[in-house]
């Protein structure tokens, strides 16, 4: 385990916010979690890529990276392979290592940035595949009962950019490996219109999927390593049908989709536009001209500009909607001071 003292945050958030940590911990093994004091929620944070984070203060007690690596094939049979993936592997190299194999699953979920132990986080998703379709289990560490524990795909409590781990109490686990059940035949998942016309000329085979799905965020996505950004900001609210009804008569042209539960998911990125706020500045914070549901650091912004900026749009689309945007990173820390807040 490495260990470091006052560590630069800067590099170790997608972001690309300032900031530093008290206490740096570099978990490379199981066998270094044991070792470690107890987390002290609020305070100490658990980081894979930071990909999924806003820092708007200083880490004042411990930043635990986790750096567990290893794919391993558990078990296969004529249909599924089995798969353990340590937390520390980068999720982009393992979409391109499965394809490799044959082992399909994850051709909808390539290049999303960050590390394996984060994806069951917010059951991470894209274009109409999530991480719960292809979990199997995810081993942990608990910090409260300093054990280890398994849970499986169900009792994670998978949803729409949520799981059990998302929830209180928050960090009570560091998961260390997640187990993957993926199929050794390839069935194209084509519901989104973007992704089914974007391959329209192309056999829908795996690579072609992969390919395809690599080309379109290229295209529509500010790569953070150019400008800072966590991916999307906020969820995508999902409305009662009476509710979605009473506001489609206002707006009928806000894109919805039926889900499965009868509720109604709207585009948080179309409220956003259409509220006027692409491209939108606050300092050297911003909303992507590019893509709406982003929110970019344009060079300098600090943690707190960018907050800002987010709880500005919710304010506009809250007053011109009746919408409450609920972001989708995690902002640390946790509890944020009032001054934070933008009268409206
Ligand atoms: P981090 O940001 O490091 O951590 C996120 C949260 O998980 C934090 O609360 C952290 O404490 C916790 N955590 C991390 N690792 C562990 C662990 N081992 N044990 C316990 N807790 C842990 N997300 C999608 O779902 N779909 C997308 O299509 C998508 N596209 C994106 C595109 C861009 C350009 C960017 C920048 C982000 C995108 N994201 C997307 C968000 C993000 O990439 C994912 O949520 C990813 O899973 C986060 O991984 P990470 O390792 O960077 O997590
Ligand atoms: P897109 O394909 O232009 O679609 C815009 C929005 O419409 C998305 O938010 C998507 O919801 C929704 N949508 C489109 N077709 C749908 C369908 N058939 N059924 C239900 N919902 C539909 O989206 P995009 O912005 O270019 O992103 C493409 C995919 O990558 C999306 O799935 C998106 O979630 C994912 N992505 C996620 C992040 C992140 O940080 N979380 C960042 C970039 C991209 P969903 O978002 O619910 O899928």
């Amino acid at each position: 385990m490495k260990v470091q003292q006052q560590a630069d945050l800067t590099a170790l958030n997608t972001f690309g916010v300032t900031g530093t940590a008290r206490q740096l911990f570099e978990i490379e093994s199981e066998q270094d979690l044991p070792e470690l004091p107890s987390l002290q929620p609020e305070q100490d944070l658990v980081l894979g890529g930071g990909s999924n984070i806003l820092l708007v203060g200083d880490v004042d007690g411990k930043l635990i990276l986790n750096r567990i690596r290893g794919i391993r094939l558990i078990d296969a049979d004529s249909e599924h392979v089995l798969i353990e993936v340590g937390a520390g592997e980068n999720w982009h190299s393992l979409v391109c290592h499965a394809l490799k194999q044959g082992w399909h699953g994850l051709e909808n979920l390539a290049l999303i940035p960050g590390l394996a132990g984060a994806a069951p986080i917010q059951n991470i998703g894209a274009y109409g595949v999530e991480l719960a379709e292809v979990l199997e289990s995810v081993r942990a560490w608990d910090w409260q009962q300093a054990r280890w524990v398994e849970f499986t795909n169900e009792q994670c409590e998978l949803d729409y950019r949520d799981s059990l781990f998302r929830r209180e109490p928050r960090d009570r686990y560091f998961i260390s490996s997640i187990r993957l059940r993926l199929m050794h035949d390839f069935e194209p998942r084509l519901d989104y219109t973007g992704l089914r016309e974007a391959l329209a000329a192309k056999s829908p085979s795996a690579a072609n999927v992969f390919a395809t799905v690599v080309a379109l965020r290229q295209q529509k996505l500010p790569d953070p390593a150019i400008q800072g950004n966590a991916g999307s900001f906020f969820k995508n609210p999902v409305l009662t049908r009476a509710d979605a009804e009473s506001l489609l008569q206002q707006h009928p042209l806000l894109p919805h989709w039926k889900l499965a539960n009868g509720h109604i998911k709207l585009s948080a990125a179309a409220l956003i536009q259409a509220a006027g706020l692409k491209g939108y500045q606050h300092g050297a914070a911003a909303v992507s001209d590019r893509h709406a549901l982003v929110l970019v650091n344009r060079g300098g912004a600090s943690g707190a500009e960018l907050w800002q900026l987010a709880q500005q749009v919710q304010t506009r689309i809250r007053h011109q909607f009746g919408i409450q945007l609920e972001p989708e990173p995690r902002i640390y820390p946790g509890t944020l001071s009032s001054e934070l807040q933008i009268s409206e």
